[in-house]
């Protein structure tokens, strides 16, 4: 078996990665990861995304504002659990952003999108947030990492309103009904350790319903170390990924690696 992975959603700037970044990359190439997107998920971390593709060819840059950290319209962190990190970004960002995607032509866009659960309160900042990064993958030609969370029917409005050319709903937890829509609006689906939990039904109905040509894989690390995994969860456990989808789609191991690899090129494009 040959093994060529490519996790399509991580964080290795995140401090519980970043300042062991060497081990971290010689244990995901010798558990066969071959290539990683580096998503940002702030303006803070962007510096960093871009220092670690500089110095690794095998990390894919993306960068963006994550939901979570999108500015209420009174100022305040959109986080209430966690108002006392500062660094919350408003999405008025986004100038910063498209300067930095047009000086790195080789980088994707997120992570964005929606994430409607109840804590948090900048509903409307964040859909123009979302809106804003994928009106620049069009205008730019980039893929985009898209992060939803019980926002499906407006994620799917706002795909339509502003279609961008590669959309890749990462940690796909979605209703499987919607797999087919969401494909004609240009989406890929990735599918983090989650799918090895019994007790996750919906999200491994979803990864039933996707598509061959659509499906990837990711860690999502540092978080959701996969069942027997230490924290935090970083690449080189991708294969616990693989061996969990593999089973529940009644595929090989083998064929899969394949396909996933070949779908993260089509969404990031190939080296
Ligand atoms: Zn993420």
């Amino acid at each position: 078996m040959v093994m060529k992975l490519f996790d399509a959603h991580c964080h290795l700037q995140d401090d519980a990665l970043f300042p062991a970044i060497g081990s971290v990359l010689a244990r995901a190439a010798a558990a066969g990861v071959e290539r990683m997107a580096c998503c940002g998920t702030r303006s803070k971390d962007w510096n960093r995304i871009f220092q670690l593709s500089e110095s690794y060819p095998q990390i894919f840059p993306m960068i963006g504002t994550h939901p979570w950290f999108v500015k209420g319209r009174d100022g305040s962190p959109s986080r209430p659990d966690n108002a006392a990190r500062p660094a919350v970004e408003p999405y008025q960002d986004i100038q910063t952003l498209e300067n930095l995607l047009r000086a790195h032509p080789e980088a994707g866009i997120g992570e964005t999108g929606l994430d409607f659960q109840e804590r948090f309160t900048n509903r409307a900042e964040q859909e123009a947030s979302f809106a804003a990064h994928l009106d620049l993958a069009r205008e730019l030609n980039r893929s985009v990492a898209v992060h939803c969370v019980h926002a499906w029917g407006r994620l799917i409005e706002i795909l339509r309103a502003y279609p961008a050319p590669r959309v890749l709903l990462h940690a796909f937890g979605g209703p499987a009904e919607l797999v087919p829509e969401l494909v004609t609006l240009n989406c890929w689906f990735s599918f983090c350790g989650a799918v090895a939990n019994p007790r996750a039904k919906r999200v491994r109905a979803a990864a039933v319903a996707v598509p061959e040509d659509r499906l990837l894989i990711e860690t999502d690390s540092p978080d959701f170390a996969p069942a027997n995994c230490a924290m935090p969860n970083e690449p080189a456990n991708l294969i616990h990924v693989i061996n969990a989808l593999s089973e529940l789609r009644g595929t090989t191991v083998d064929s899969m690696i394949r396909y996933t690899f070949s779908n993260a090129e089509s969404v990031f494009g190939a080296i």
